[in-house]
C-alpha cells in the first residue's frame, strides 16, 4: 500500500488521499464506517469505455411497485442553468470579482443534509463519489439533534431543508432522522419546506417513500440508467487552463441555491465540499453552524479548485476526471 499525498500552493494546504493498494483502485479510509471498496472498473479513464448496455434501465426498476404520488421529475441540467453556469464563470474571473466583489456567499436560509453516502444507482460524475469511492457512511442520528439543537439556540430562520445523500432513504435510520425534522418544523419552523431529495429507484427506496409523512415533499430526478446527464463533476477546474484567472473563493451558486451543507463531516458551504473533503480529507468541516461573518472563503478556496461545478462545464453522460480527481482515488500514482 502506498499513500498520495500534494500541496495546494493556492491555499497552503496538504492533502493525503487514502492509502491505496500499488494496483491503484481506491481504498476506504478505515474511519469509513463499514466503508466498501469497489474497483472502478467501468466508466473511468484508462479503462474500457461504458457500453450502451449501461444506458438500458436497471432490471429491477420495473418489479417496484409505485409509491401513492410518482414525483415530478426535476432536471439537473436545463438550458436555463447553463446559462447561468456560463454567467457564473465570467463573474469569478479575478478581474471581474477585484471590481465588483464576490457573486456568491453561504446561505443562511437553506441547508441540504447528506444523511448517508450509500447509495445503490451507481451514476457516472455522481457528486457525492458514490460511485467512484462507494461507502456505507451515515450520520449518525447524534448530529441530527445537534443541528437542531444549534438552529434553534441561534435562531436560524431555514426556509429549506434537504435531506440528501447517496440515497437518503437507505440510511438505517432514515424514519428517526425524518420524525426529527418532521417534529422541528412543527414545533419551531412551521414554514419551513422540508423536502427529502431521492433517485426514486428501488424497491427499498419507494418502501420507504410509502411511509413519509405529509410534511415532507420530494424532490426526485427518477433515474432509471447509470449514464444521467451531469455536469462532469471530476474535472477540476485547476487542472483545465481556462480558469488560470478564476478566483475560486467566489464559490458558485450552489451555495446560495442549494445552501449550506451538513455533512458528516461538519458544516460545508456546500453539500458537495463535505463530499469532497471524504475523499481529499482536509478535514475543514465547521463543528458549529458557521456565524454571518463567516464567509468560509478557506473552504471554497480548498474545495472550489477541484469541483467540476465551478463555473461552466459542459454536461456529459460520459465519464470524465481529470488527473487530481484520478490521483485522490488512487487510479494515478
Ligand atoms: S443517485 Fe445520486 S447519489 Fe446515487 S450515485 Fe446517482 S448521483 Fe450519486
Ligand atoms: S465546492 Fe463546488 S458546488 Fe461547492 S461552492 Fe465550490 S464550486 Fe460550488
Amino acid at each position: 500500500m502506498v499513500s498520495r499525498s500534494r500541496s495546494f500552493a493556492h491555499t497552503g494546504i496538504q492533502w493525503q488521499a487514502e492509502a491505496v493498494p500499488a494496483g491503484g483502485s481506491f481504498a476506504p479510509a478505515t474511519d469509513f464506517s463499514g466503508a466498501v471498496s469497489l474497483p472502478l472498473s467501468r466508466g473511468i479513464p484508462g479503462r474500457p469505455r461504458e457500453t450502451s448496455a449501461m444506458a438500458i434501465p436497471l432490471p429491477f426498476h420495473s418489479r417496484c411497485f409505485e409509491p401513492v404520488k410518482t414525483p415530478y421529475r426535476h432536471r439537473n441540467v436545463t438550458i436555463k442553468r447553463l446559462v447561468l453556469d456560463a454567467c457564473q464563470f465570467v463573474r469569478c474571473q479575478s478581474f471581474v470579482t477585484g471590481r465588483f466583489g464576490k457573486p456568491f456567499s453561504p446561505s443562511r436560509f437553506r441547508v441540504e443534509i447528506d444523511i448517508t453516502y450509500k447509495c445503490h444507482l451507481r451514476c457516472l460524475n455522481c457528486n457525492r463519489s458514490c460511485t467512484q469511492a462507494p461507502s456505507d457512511m451515515e450520520m449518525p442520528v447524534s448530529d441530527i439533534e445537534q443541528f437542531i439543537r444549534k438552529s434553534i439556540e441561534k435562531k436560524m430562520a431555514w426556509q429549506r431543508i434537504r435531506i440528501l445523500g447517496g440515497e437518503p432513504t437507505l440510511h438505517s435510520r432514515f424514519s428517526d432522522i425524518v420524525e426529527l425534522l418532521v417534529e422541528y418544523k412543527k414545533t419551531h419552523n412551521p414554514a419551513l419546506n422540508l423536502v427529502l431529495g431521492t433517485s426514486y429507484h428501488g424497491t427499498a427506496v419507494h418502501r420507504a417513500l410509502k411511509k413519509l409523512p405529509d410534511a415532507v415533499s420530494i424532490i426526485s430526478t427518477r433515474k432509471t440508467s447509470r449514464m444521467n446527464l451531469f455536469r462532469p463533476f471530476n474535472v477540476a477546474p485547476i487542472d483545465t487552463i481556462y480558469n488560470r484567472f478564476s478566483d475560486y473563493t467566489c464559490g458558485c451558486r450552489i451555495m446560495e441555491d442549494c445552501g449550506l451543507g451538513v455533512t458528516p463531516f461538519g458544516y460545508y458551504m456546500c453539500a458537495v465540499a463535505g463530499g469532497m473533503d471524504r475523499i481529499f480529507r482536509f478535514r475543514m468541516g465547521r463543528d458549529d453552524i458557521p456565524d454571518a461573518s463567516d464567509d468560509l472563503s478557506d473552504q471554497t478556496s480548498a474545495f472550489c479548485p477541484l469541483c467540476g461545478h465551478f463555473g461552466f462545464q459542459w454536461p456529459t453522460r460520459r465519464t470524465k476526471m481529470s488527473t487530481t480527481w484520478r490521483k485522490a482515488y488512487g487510479l494515478e500514482p
